[in-house]
């Protein structure tokens, strides 16, 4: 049996900046707050606690004073901004550049006076953000169908998470566009996750199966996951090494082994090396 792991899977560049920075700090203090999950997979975060890092709650913030806390690459809305600078807490702000952009571009278009929607997870970290610029103006939607049923006069922007399946965008901006005079479409999906589409489908083709590893609160994992399935019916998500089911993978002949943006590449090794031994399969291509 031959196992691979998938070499564009794995963190994107504003997952590994923020816990770069996460570490750095803890490597000086041992102990860091961070406001949520750093990244979307329990286990990763598991190992940054160990390290010493703690996860708070936004009602968590509102009562912390004189002290540091790490924004993630999620972003936050203005009021968290706020808040920390009434409560002097020191931010140590790891919020992606591209959702940075992002958040400006929407301010502006609200600034225009245009109504902003966005497709995206209502309540998922990126979106409170980005409704955060709107002052809780933004109307999200997460299917055409809710697409279809906006009434909107005026002009009218639509943005999206930037985790979100580019074919999904596109069917919302198409049955948006003939429904409204004034409309404009952006594509804010980040590239770190759509060019992984065709490399993981090309992926998802060359082998028998695939083990999907992603952390289940992981809306990029949601959706790379299903690209996955569309192209190999036999392909598998998990979370750690407990919910893998082998009789699944008996008998198969080439294994691929696969994640998320937000999947730490020490996790589909774990994964890989457990395959190899069990299946004691010739060789580990990673
Ligand atoms: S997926 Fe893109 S936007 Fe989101 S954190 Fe990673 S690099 Fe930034």
């Amino acid at each position: 049996m031959h196992i691979e792991i998938d070499q564009h899977s794995g963190f994107c560049f504003g997952v590994v900046y923020a816990i770069e920075m996460a570490e750095d700090r803890l490597k000086e203090t041992g102990e860091l707050y961070c406001l949520g999950d750093i990244v979307h997979n329990d286990k990763e975060v598991e190992r940054l606690q160990n390290l010493g890092l703690k996860v708070i709650s936004h009602d968590d913030l509102r009562g912390m004073k004189d002290t540091t806390v790490l924004i993630r690459a999620h972003g936050e809305p203005p009021e968290t901004y706020r808040i920390a600078m009434e409560n002097n807490i020191e931010l140590i702000d790891a919020s992606c550049p591209v959702v940075l952009k992002l958040q400006n571009r929407v301010r502006q278009a609200y600034d225009d006076d245009r109504q902003i929607v966005i497709l995206g997870k209502k309540g998922h970290a990126e979106v409170n953000g980005l409704v955060g610029q709107t002052q809780q103006d933004a109307i999200i939607v997460s299917s055409v169908e809710e697409a279809e049923a906006l009434e909107i006069d005026g002009p009218v922007s639509l943005y999206s998470q930037t985790t979100k399946s580019t074919k999904l965008l596109y069917e919302v901006q198409e049955s948006m566009n003939s429904k409204f005079e004034d409309f404009k479409a952006n594509d804010t999906i980040c590239r770190q996750v759509s060019n992984r589409e065709p490399e993981l489908k090309k992926f998802a083709a060359k082998h028998d199966a695939i083990v999907f590893v992603a952390g289940k609160k992981s809306s990029n994992g949601k959706a790379l996951y299903q690209t996955t399935k569309s192209i190999n019916a036999n392909s598998y998500f998990i979370s750690d090494l407990d919910e893998l089911d082998l009789s699944l993978l008996k008998g198969k002949n080439s294994i691929g082994i696969c994640g998320a943006t937000s999947t730490p590449m020490w996790l589909m090794e774990k994964v890989a090396e457990y395959l190899h031994k069990t299946f004691n399969s010739e060789e580990v291509l990673a």
